[in-house]
């Protein structure tokens, strides 16, 4: 399926490596003992609980809410008793505030109810979006109800749905187009009708041979109804999933620095948020588990695994059979965005595509040297900016005077670092860059 599809600036072409998961089938992972609800699954602001300890709770009561500010609110992921309102392990932070739940695991499986969705209001639609506390489920988290309610002075034309899923090692996006492809397409349908939209476009990369089949047998079936859907095949190019570089892909629009997709007409979602919107507006049901895709050389049976939220990495990975002798670094994310985690007590959130339990063979130890100024970094930059100085300046002690090089544009893709010969970390570069010139 050739396509030179795809945005005209930068990129790179990491390994692949979707061949140990890209053919497994989701899986159900039997609940584990207990589950660690973060409270800060989103950006924005964090929930306070509704719960206390020791209160019995059933599988979609409500947790915890956000009282003020941006935000989304959480769930029970399965029916249980609230163990202890403390902190968890967290990705990034030591540990962070949340609810420990233990898990009732003879309460049995809610059953959730279908409602027609095309008798209701967008405004309703909107609200139901909200209310089961769905947030952008392939990237930085954005609660998804704020996405869907643009400006009244920017009108927006075009709905994007992602499917490029352009991480390496990442297949959880992909086997749900293969598996769910209707349940994807009714969640742009309803997405187009609360934006009023009639174009939709779903971006799939052309190593996808089986989605990419699946969802446009699924777009041909859902037939107009108010929305046009269509696939569209893209070349295989990191990163082709960010928004901006799958805006430009796809209808030709550049977004201008520092502005929204919604500046030039468009929102852009990730396929399994509109499967979340499917389930939350068809089913009433709130965002209580995803897909994760488990790989890497380290775990002795990689797989996609539909887990509930607060999952920990440590189930997940006696589940999957244990990790290798071998193992090197455990990553949250892909490769290139994600962030390596010292401990396996960290749950899946909102926003866990993949854990990847790496082994030495495949990161790279090379230790950094100093720039050789060969400009490798410039050419892969998709947002043309300059990696290189940031660098060099942070290094100097002027983070704060790096604005002029895009620091602020930098979605820390990575490629950069991927091409650097000198391995310098210019991605830890820019993130420090950005926190001293806010400060200053
Ligand atoms: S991490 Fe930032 S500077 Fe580096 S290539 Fe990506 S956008 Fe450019
Ligand atoms: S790729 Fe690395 S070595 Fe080359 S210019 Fe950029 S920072 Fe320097």
């Amino acid at each position: 399926m050739a396509s030179t599809l795809t945005f005209p600036k930068g990129g790179v072409h990491p390994p692949e490596s979707k061949e140990l998961t890209e053919n497994l089938p989701i899986e159900v992972m039997p609940l584990p003992a207990e589950l660690d609800l973060i409270l800060g699954q989103h950006i924005g602001a964090p929930c306070t609980p509704t719960v206390a300890k020791r209160a019995v709770v059933a599988e979609g009561d409500l947790i915890a809410e956000v009282k003020k500010g941006l935000g989304v609110p959480l769930h029970a992921p399965v029916s249980g008793t609230v163990k202890a309102i403390g902190v968890s392990a967290h990705p990034l932070r030591v540990t962070t505030p949340s609810i420990t739940l233990s898990v009732d695991r003879e309460a049995g499986a809610k059953q959730w109810t279908m409602v027609d969705w095309q008798q209701m209001s967008a405004q309703d639609l909107l609200q139901k979006v909200h209310d089961a506390g769905i947030v952008g489920i392939g990237g930085a988290g954005f609660p998804t109800h704020v996405k869907l309610k643009p400006p009244a002075d920017t009108p927006i034309d075009t709905l994007l749905l992602n499917g490029a899923e352009c991480e390496p090692y990442i297949t959880a996006d992909h086997r749900s187009m293969v598996e769910k492809a209707e349940q994807i397409v009714t969640g742009a349908r309803i997405l187009a009708k609360i934006l009023a939209v009639d174009t939709c476009y779903i971006g799939i990369e052309n190593n996808k041979p089986e989605a990419i089949k699946a969802m446009t047998e699924a777009a041909r079936a859902a037939g107009g109804g108010g929305c046009q859907v269509t696939v569209v095949v893209l070349q295989v190019k990191y990163p082709q999933g960010s928004e901006k570089q799958l805006i430009q892909a796809i209808t030709g629009r550049k977004v201008p620095a520092m502005a929204l997709p919604s500046a030039v007409g468009v929102v852009v979602q990730n396929v399994s948020t509109a499967r979340a919107v499917y389930e939350a507006v068809t089913l009433n049901k709130p965002l209580l588990e995803k897909v994760v895709t488990i790989s890497g050389r380290g775990i002795r049976r990689p797989a996609n695994l539909l887990v509930k939220i607060g999952t920990r990495v440590s189930d997940i990975a006696d589940y999957c059979g244990g990790t290798t002798g071998d193992l090197a670094k455990v990553v949250l994310g892909g490769p290139m965005m994600g962030f390596a985690i010292s401990t396996l007590d960290v749950p899946v959130t909102k926003t866990t595509s993949s854990v990847l339990f790496l082994t030495e063979a495949e990161i790279d130890t090379r230790s950094m040297s100093a720039c050789i100024r060969c400009g490798w970094c410039l050419e892969a930059c998709p947002m043309g900016l300059e990696p290189k100085e940031i660098g060099i300046y942070v290094e100097a002690g002027l983070a704060e005077k790096t604005e002029p090089f895009g620091v602020f544009e930098c979605f820390e893709c990575g490629s950069c670092a991927y091409v650097c010969p000198a391995k310098r970390p210019l991605v830890q570069f820019v993130r420090l860059a950005k926190m001293k010139a806010k400060r200053s």
